[in-house]
């Protein structure tokens, strides 16, 4: 049924590869991130063979969704108070930055007569999560002082909020720091997490400071350019998820409304190039599900004119194609979109 999302496994399959060969050279293992896809069974079940060192999410639900994989699972977001019991029980790690959080852990890990594992997050200029580097002396203090948990390395997360460049300037600092802790309270680091995306490229560049051994990866091995700069990967597929929606009405018909233009449906005021008459197709699928601005066609010869809430609307005027009602128009898609997409129930998912 449209509208549909279709994963290309093998191509999603061997950008995972792809990736992880390239880490494992710079000795960095590599979790995929599985968020963007709401960790979709199918998808996330074909992951397992791809050399990865586990699966990571920022959502309790999704890593509730893998507990009979047998693979290590990483809970990405600060953990919630209210979700601490599903933590212990579903991820066997979790990224942190709140004392308070880290007691309920332990607290929780004791009862249940397990050991949780916490990599503790620093925040290194980007200002989303994060123990300030002066403050991280008196945060691990007090955290080896807590039963249950133990600390198994420390990341940062870069440029999601902040938009801050990986670099070696702060990458090297996260090194710096967590050896130094490592070494003053002879902690067993398993991890120095370098970031996701947007870290890759100072791998490729040779400049992932030495002691980085582990990398997030969500949007790279999926849509195949890096986030730092936006730049493609050659080696990857960028085709590996494609959306298809499907054309419910086709009319020629003026490109500019005709009548006193107020707001549009968004509160937005809209403006229109006028292109005298032309012909343009709706499908059937639209804000609840995409953002327009984030699709592009495969057909290189349409253009999206917008959409509301449920319609997306498309000036296939130049195209080649005859299209009529009925016919599928295929998009790539950027990350918003792609979330989107993956996360709206009107949406099917169909992995090929
Ligand atoms: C989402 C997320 C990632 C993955 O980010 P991509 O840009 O998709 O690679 C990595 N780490 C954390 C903490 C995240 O929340």
């Amino acid at each position: 049924m449209y509208p549909e999302v279709v994963i290309k496994i093998d191509k999603y399959k061997s950008n995972i590869k792809s990736l992880v060969e390239r880490c494992s050279g710079a000795n960095v293992k590599v979790w995929i991130v599985t968020k963007s896809f709401c960790a979709h069974p199918h998808i996330v079940s074909n992951l397992i063979d791809c050399g990865i060192d586990g699966l990571a999410d920022s959502r309790i639900q999704n890593l509730k969704k893998m507990k009979d994989l047998n693979i290590k699972k990483i809970l990405l977001r600060i953990p919630m108070l209210n979700e601490v019991d599903d933590v212990i029980e579903y991820a066997d790690y979790s990224l942190n930055s709140e004392i308070e959080t880290i007691y309920a852990l332990g607290e929780r890990a004791r009862k249940k007569g397990k050991k949780h594992n916490i990599i503790i997050m620093l925040d290194m200029g980007d200002l989303r999560e994060g123990v300030w580097p002066d403050d991280v002396d008196d945060f691990i203090n007090k955290v080896l002082k807590i039963e249950g948990v133990e600390i198994k390395g420390f990341g940062t997360n870069l440029t999601c909020y902040g938009g801050v460049i990986p670099d070696e300037n702060n990458l090297g600092r996260l090194v710096k720091i967590a050896k130094e802790m490592a070494e003053k309270y002879k902690l067993d680091l398993e991890y120095i997490s370098g970031g996701n995306s947007s870290s890759y490229y100072l791998l490729e560049d040779g400049k992932l400071p030495v002691g980085i051994n582990n990398l997030r990866l969500g949007e790279i091995a999926i849509l195949g350019r890096e986030t730092a700069f936006g730049k493609r990967i050659d080696m990857l597929h960028d085709d590996a998820f494609i959306l298809r929606a499907q054309i419910v009405e086709i009319k020629n018909k003026p490109s500019v409304p005709i009548g006193n233009i107020g707001m549009d449906a968004f509160g937005n005021k809209p403006y229109y190039e006028d292109r005298g008459i032309i012909k343009r197709a709706i499908i059937a699928i639209g804000r609840q599900d995409i953002n327009p601005d984030g699709l592009i066609p495969l057909d290189p010869n349409i253009d999206i004119l917008g959409a509301s809430s449920d319609h997306t609307i498309l000036d296939v005027t130049k195209s080649e194609r005859d299209y009529k009602v009925g016919d599928v128009i295929e998009f790539k898609m950027d990350y918003g979109s792609l979330l989107k997409a993956m996360t709206s129930e009107y949406v099917d998912k169909v992995v090929v």
